[in-house]
């Protein structure tokens, strides 16, 4: 090879030496590069860690501050509540999962004074082993080995009882129990000696109370009894005495005995019940009893009262249910009179109805019987429905305190419901009435019967002004088959078609003659019977109409049916005429003896008497009973004789009438005759009365058209004065 192959050789061998320099001179450079680069992010990544260390440094500091605030702060709850625990009176334990003993305060250790082994750490069925067997514990009638047995059992039940524990000196401690979520279990033990102390001197207390209240009845009871027997024959006696001849002012002493005995016979009859009831003494005597007829009974005899007021009394007795039933017929009596007397005695005006459904048991041969008794009274306050059933209680008010009673009556009632295994209960509202309703579940003696009517009656026409009245009579009658009409007047009745088989008729409609009333029927060809209801026992006979029968209010379903049964039609020729009415004297005088006395007077005279007891009374009756002439005592509660009159004369400016009023008074002093007449009065006679000048004052009173008061010749009437 020449030298200049060899030079161009190693020049170009040369060229790429140095060419693969300047490439690994760029390459070392960009590696140079790469690393500086890694390099600075290495560092900026150190400072980061850093910063972060730093924050976690302090955040370590801040928590451990925080634990240690915590750890006091449990440090001191945990010793409050200690300290808490150890001065309660009661003890206090917990025991872990497995029934050893965590802690215990010191009430709780001293129950076991002196036994070192009642500490923490020692089971539970250990505790009542050591306290059972060092007598610390009282097992009462259980063996040791049965009482600890049962305290274990206790301790593991589900579910635990508080159990109280008598100890050896006397006192008693209630163990209440209680497992926590975690299974430890918190036992208290209660110091409950003193409550136990007390709940037995009560108990010994009331156990001598009621000893003595019993005793107390007993001697009540014997002593009402042995009241009642004197008492007895007191007014026994009077009765008798009121029977011969006496004189005006000798009859009214012997009344006056006889009602005041009668009055307090009453209360030491209340009395002896209630006494009886409450030494447990009084039984009952079931017998078989007619139900209706014990209701009928009862309202009779609180007929009269009512009818003086122009209450009137109803009985709604369910049609589908039999009357016989096996009762105390005296108590029920008792009963409903307390009931229904209390109504009549607190209603002025409306009615009183006592309705009875019964509900028989599945077999029929039981029935429980529903009893109310319904009242348009005077109500009572919502405040007051329980009080009125405790003894001796009445409503004070405004309102009640002019009736009398005792307030024994409810209290009595209650019980006897409350004896012969029923309730009692009442609802009321003040101003509108109160409903009294019992029920008693009695065994039924016989089936209702299906009553049927004769053939020939289909229709029949009932006149009554009282709503409540017709519809109950509406419901029997169309029970017993009838189709019935029902009137609210005799008008209304006079100007509808007279197709009845039967004409039911209230005999004391307001404003009609009733004897006119029948007149126009025949008049007009009607030859059915008529049905007279009437509400007193002698009011039917006084109104002397042959030519109709009577039927007494309130109206028995078993009375409804034998009457209606034993109705013929009437033939027309046996019409009778009726000749005239009887006079209509109304007499206000709110002493009941004094009434009595003014009626013996009047007893021999053909007239309609009514009495008003106040002077509100004189006025109402004014416009119902349309007396012919007034008697009018002056002094008189709630609205004296004058005002009344006033009223009357009031009233007469309408009707351009003038009746005479005569005043009855007391006063005789000077003066008194101007002021009476210049009420309004026409004359005036003074008390006390003399028979012959009152028979005197109504004879020149008789209207035209009346008959004659007198049966006989005057003379012979008024030879007894
Ligand atoms: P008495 O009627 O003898 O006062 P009761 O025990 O029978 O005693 O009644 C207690 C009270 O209950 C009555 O005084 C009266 O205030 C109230 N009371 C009872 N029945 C009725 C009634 N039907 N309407 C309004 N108040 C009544």
């Amino acid at each position: 090879m020449s030298l200049s192959d060899t030079l161009s050789q190693e020049r170009r061998a040369r060229l790429a030496a140095e060419r693969l320099l300047e490439l690994k001179q760029a390459e070392l450079f960009e590696a140079n590069r790469k690393l500086s680069k890694h390099a600075r992010s290495l560092s900026d990544e150190i400072i980061i860690k850093r910063e972060e260390t730093e924050v976690l440094r302090d955040e370590n500091i801040r928590t451990k501050e925080d634990l240690e605030k915590a750890n006091v702060a449990v440090h001191i709850a945990e010793r409050r509540l200690w300290d808490s625990i150890e001065t309660i009176q009661d003890g206090f334990a917990v025991f872990d999962p497995s029934d050893i003993m965590i802690a215990a305060n010191p009430a709780y250790l001293r129950i076991f004074d002196g036994l070192d082994d009642v500490r923490p750490g020692i089971s539970y069925p250990e505790i009542v082993r050591l306290a059972v067997e060092e007598g610390i514990i009282d097992v009462g009638d259980l063996t040791r080995e049965a009482f600890i047995e049962q305290a274990v059992g206790r301790w593991h039940a589900p579910v635990r009882e508080p159990q109280t524990v008598r100890l050896w000196n006397n006192q008693f401690v209630k163990l209440v129990d209680r497992r926590s979520s975690d299974g430890d279990m918190v036992s208290l033990g209660l110091n409950i000696t003193s409550t136990i102390r007390y709940e037995d001197r009560l108990k010994k207390a009331r156990t001598k109370a009621e000893a003595a209240n019993r005793a107390k009845s007993a001697f009540l009871a014997n002593m009402s009894h042995e009241i009642r027997t004197p008492m007895n024959g007191m007014v026994g006696m009077a009765d008798l005495l009121a029977e011969t001849d006496l004189n005006d002012e000798q009859s009214l002493y012997v009344e006056t005995i006889k009602s005041s005995g009668e009055a307090l016979l009453s209360l030491i009859n209340d009395v002896l019940d209630y006494s009886k009831i409450e030494a447990s003494k009084l039984s009952l005597h079931p017998e078989v009893f007619d139900l209706e007829r014990c209701i009928q009974d009862v309202m009779v005899l609180l007929q009269p009262s009512a009818a003086q007021k122009g209450v009137d009394l109803i009985i709604d007795y369910d049609m589908f249910m039999p009357t016989n039933f096996i009762g105390d017929p005296g108590r029920m009596r008792q009963v409903l009179t307390n009931l229904v007397g209390n109504a009549v005695k607190f209603t002025h005006t409306g009615h009183v109805i006592v309705r009875v459904v019964g509900l028989p048991d599945d077999e029929g041969k039981r029935q429980r019987v529903h009893v109310s008794v319904e009242d348009s009274g005077i109500g009572i306050a919502p405040d007051m429905i329980e009080h009125i059933f405790g003894e001796f209680n009445q409503v004070e008010g405004a309102h009640n305190r002019k009736f009398e009673g005792t307030g024994l009556g409810l209290a009595i009632t209650r019980q006897l419901v409350q004896l012969m295994g029923g309730e009692i209960w009442v609802d009321s509202e003040e101003g509108v009435g109160s409903c009294f309703g019992f029920h008693i579940t009695m065994d039924v003696v016989e089936e209702a019967k299906h009553l049927t009517l004769p053939s020939w009656m289909h229709k029949a026409a009932l006149v009554d002004h009282i709503n409540a009245n017709s519809l109950i009579l509406e419901k029997q009658l169309t029970a017993l088959g009838f189709e019935v009409s029902p009137f609210a007047s005799a008008e209304e009745l006079l100007t509808s078609p007279l197709d009845a088989q039967v004409y039911l008729i209230d005999n004391k409609l307001p404003n009609t003659d009733i004897a006119k009333v029948i007149a126009t029927l025949r008049v007009r060809g009607v030859t059915a019977p008529v049905l007279l209801m009437t509400s007193g026992p002698t009011s039917a006979d006084r109104l002397d109409i042959e030519d109709a029968t009577s039927l007494q209010k309130p109206l028995l379903r078993a009375d409804l049916w034998r009457t209606l049964s034993a109705l013929i039609p009437v033939e027309p020729d046996e019409v009778q005429k009726t000749e005239g009415r009887r006079m209509r004297i109304l007499a206000a005088e709110d002493n009941k003896t004094n009434q009595l006395v003014f009626g013996k007077m009047l007893k021999s005279l053909d007239i309609e008497l009514r009495f008003a007891n106040n002077g509100r009374e004189a006025v109402e009756l004014y416009q119902g009973f349309q007396p012919d002439l007034i008697f009018m005592d002056i002094s008189m509660p709630e609205v004296d004789g004058k005002e009344a009159t006033r009223q009357i004369r009031a009233l007469e400016i309408d009707t351009g009438t003038h009746l005479t009023i005569v005043a009855l008074t007391a006063h005789a002093m000077a003066g008194d005759e101007q002021e009476i007449l210049a009420a309004g009065l026409d004359h005036y006679m003074t008390k006390p009365l003399r028979k012959a000048a009152i028979i005197d004052r109504i004879l020149q009173e008789l209207p035209q058209g009346c008959r004659p008061i007198l049966p006989e010749e005057p003379a012979q009437v008024l030879a007894g004065e």
